[in-house]
């Protein structure tokens, strides 16, 4: 399947007990982040309050939901999660809120695909740390209010510009997490491969992290794949030529672009001319959902300087033109 898919794999999250970072010391790169989720987790424990309910977003794989857990490590308090799919009528959420222990952190993923219904609960919940809640129906309704402990909601979302914004206004932290850095992920893989007794070369770890399309998650699920090939095709230790092999083999490019990467700006370029092409249009040309078009393929295309979204649609650029050896359209040039 898609190395880049969005969800975590089978057996992965096993594997990823041993390697997700635990405190915020770990948590490489995302400098920005960390200092500020520093300041806010000390001065939270110095007034013995609980944190501020915090809003993370960013694409898949990028550590939302590692940050959550930090979160409540730091504050020495206990996590319960839940996703914005699974809470489909308010006493799923009001059994989730009635269950927090004082300080708990709840984490909502996904939090953007919450029902309106269950946002209404989740407002006085968020805002006053009290449950408000219609039990019954007709005449016999009425409704019922509980006192809540205090805890710090953390939502994941792919974009913040999916949240209404009564949600979003509810959240007094909001971090945005942006792609590593090639320094960055050679660090994380350079780290995981020791945690998982890989024999590695400097070099080969950052072979992965060049090709890892600026995602810890897709670095780690390569440094998985690179160790396989390096035990069948070479002597278990991963070096530049393994690394390299091993890649090429699993069809990601030397700029870290996978298949469905290719697809999209490889139809953009022969179908559309390089663009204008709308989102629609281009999700009907390649067979993939717009959403995972615009929350997974295309941030990174974008951030990699590749593909540009304007107002008449999205455009590939000169970059894209070369990476791929073809020459623009007369009509297409700019
Ligand atoms: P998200 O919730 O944003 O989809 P996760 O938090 O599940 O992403 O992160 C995916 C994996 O990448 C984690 O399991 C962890 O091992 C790794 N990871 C994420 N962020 C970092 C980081 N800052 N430093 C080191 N490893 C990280």
């Amino acid at each position: 399947d898609r190395l880049i898919a969005a969800a975590p794999e089978q057996g992965e999250v096993r594997l990823d007990h041993a390697i997700r970072p635990k405190r915020l010391a770990d948590y490489i790169g995302q400098p920005r982040v960390r200092e500020q989720m520093e300041i806010f987790i000390g001065a939270a424990r110095l007034r013995e309050e609980s944190l501020d309910h915090t809003l993370v977003f960013g694409p898949p794989g990028l550590g939302k939901t590692t940050l959550a857990n930090i979160i409540a490590a730091e504050m020495g308090v206990g996590l319960k999660s839940t996703s914005g799919p699974v809470l489909e009528r308010a006493g799923d959420l009001a059994a989730m809120l009635t269950n927090l222990e004082e300080g708990d952190v709840l984490f909502i993923d996904e939090i953007h695909r919450l029902s309106p219904v269950v946002e209404e609960v989740l407002y006085p919940a968020m805002e006053d740390f009290q449950l408000d809640i219609m039990i019954g129906e007709g005449p016999a309704a009425r409704s019922i209010k509980l006192d809540l402990p205090r805890f710090t909601l953390v939502g994941a979302t792919t974009r913040a510009g999916l949240l209404t914004s009564p949600l979003r206004d509810r959240f007094g932290i909001v971090q945005r997490l942006e792609f590593y850095n090639l320094a960055e992920l050679t660090e994380i893989v350079t780290r995981s491969a020791r945690l998982l007794e890989v024999p590695s070369t400097p070099d080969g770890c950052e072979e992965i992290a060049k090709r890892s399309r600026g995602t810890p998650r897709i670095a780690n699920r390569l440094l998985r794949r690179v160790r396989d090939y390096a035990d069948i095709k070479g002597r278990g230790e991963i070096d530049t030529p393994i690394a390299d092999a091993a890649l090429n083999m699993l069809n990601v490019d030397h700029h870290g672009l996978d298949h469905m990467d290719r697809r999209l700006l490889l139809a953009m370029m022969d179908k559309f001319d390089g663009g204008p092409v709308g989102v629609d249009s281009l999700s009907a040309a390649i067979g993939e959902e717009r959403d995972t078009i615009e929350d997974v393929i295309e941030p990174y295309l974008i951030q990699q300087g590749l593909m540009m979204r304007t107002p008449r649609g999205r455009v590939v650029t000169r970059q894209a033109w070369s990476h791929f050896s073809r020459v623009p359209h007369e009509q297409a040039a700019d």
